[in-house]
């Protein structure tokens, strides 16, 4: 397993001095617990309160209309997109913490400036649940028609869904921040995904490729001396392309298949217990035996240096991909609605995150 390149063999382990070797001891820890994360399955009542909590008309008037304007790396689009999402995130109780990683990188037009936003519930927490987006759109030159490209599924929405989760499960992560659990959850905005110009590996993911480089050479926990920040992460989350009709998210990586499974469970049991709109059957969107090639994305850089990868992208890619009618017209409420229910669970199960004040049965 990638993962486990990081460690030191036995025979340099013996050669540490004994604060490396409580370091090490420390990681060792780390690996075994990652080895054995065991999600909490929340009870019908539960489930039915974590459901309750999220509102799609909230998401669309406050993180998604918002968020559909042109926001190319370096547009004022972009400004008034960062302020948004900074914003909505320091007005939540929970308290994250939010920084910017901000840097300026060359593209095929000129030296432009790029910032992703990272929010983290709990710094000093020993692995994170990163759920990830990117909130740049691609570059369109001004049309003749004055049509716009507003990236709606790409990535408006799940940004928007990122969003929608900390404010929807605000009491509930505030919680599990207080608690000072070791697993604890971050969330990444991504800017410069797109490709400016043509898609090449130095025309696209500017902010991933940057971010995952610093954070190789940030050391965590801050005292050690083997491990990185990218070793924090339990499990790198990305969403992309979400929000048209009939979405479906198939298996690129048998790593995680089985967080895959536990999503396609979970699509089963808001099926089973009436939670999900216009579902026909009890498995619409999640497929772990769907097997897909690999997409290049803001998971690759990370995936590079063996951080685990779910990467929930619709295939195939939305109609209106990279078309200027990827817009809020041609977008599926319902499915949105449904897919954040399933991903509010999601989280707080992997989270062993017991939901509050959970309605009573049958009610
Ligand atoms: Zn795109």
């Amino acid at each position: 397993m990638l993962l486990f390149e990081h460690k030191k063999d036995l025979q340099s382990y013996k050669a540490q001095s004994p604060i490396q070797k409580e370091i090490f001891y420390l990681t060792e820890i780390t690996f075994q617990k990652l080895q054995r994360t065991t999600p909490t399955t929340l009870s019908s009542s539960e489930l039915s309160s974590v459901v309750s909590r999220t509102d799609l008309d909230r998401m669309w008037q406050k993180d998604l209309k918002p968020m559909l304007v042109v926001r190319y790396p370096g547009s004022t689009g972009s400004q008034h997109v960062q302020q948004h999402i900074k914003s909505t995130l320091g007005s939540m109780n929970t308290g994250w913490e939010v920084t910017e990683d901000a840097f300026y990188a060359h593209t095929p037009y000129s030296q432009l400036p790029f910032t992703n936003i990272i929010a983290t519930l709990n710094p000093a927490a020993k692995r994170q649940l990163v759920l990830a987006c990117h909130f740049d759109s691609k570059y369109y030159p001004p049309q003749w028609d004055g049509r716009e490209f507003l990236g709606a599924t790409d990535s408006a929405v799940p940004c928007s869904m990122i969003l929608e989760l900390a404010r929807a499960q605000d009491d509930d992560l505030k919680t599990l921040k207080d608690s000072g659990s070791d697993l604890s959850l971050q969330l990444f905005f991504f800017d410069g995904e797109e490709a400016l110009y043509q898609w090449t590996s130095e025309d696209s993911l500017y902010g991933s490729r940057h971010l995952a480089h610093k954070m190789s050479t940030t050391a965590h926990p801050p005292e050690a001396t083997n491990t990185s920040q990218l070793d924090g992460i339990d499990l790198f989350v990305l969403l992309d392309l979400i929000g048209g009709p009939n979405p479906r998210f198939g298996n690129q990586f048998s790593s995680t298949t089985r967080w895959l499974s536990r999503l396609q469970k979970i699509e089963r049991r808001l099926h089973a217990l009436g939670h999900l709109k216009n579902h026909p059957n009890e498995v619409q969107y999640f497929w772990p035996g769907l097997h897909v090639g690999l997409i290049l994305d803001d998971h690759v850089p990370f995936l590079n240096q063996g951080v685990r990868i779910l990467h929930l992208i619709s295939t195939p890619f939305p109609e209106v991909w990279h078309t200027f009618d990827d817009n809020e017209e041609n977008l599926d409420r319902i499915s949105i609605s449904n897919l954040n229910k399933i991903l509010q669970v999601f989280v707080l199960e992997y989270l062993n995150k017991k939901s509050q004040n959970p309605i009573a049965e049958g009610s």
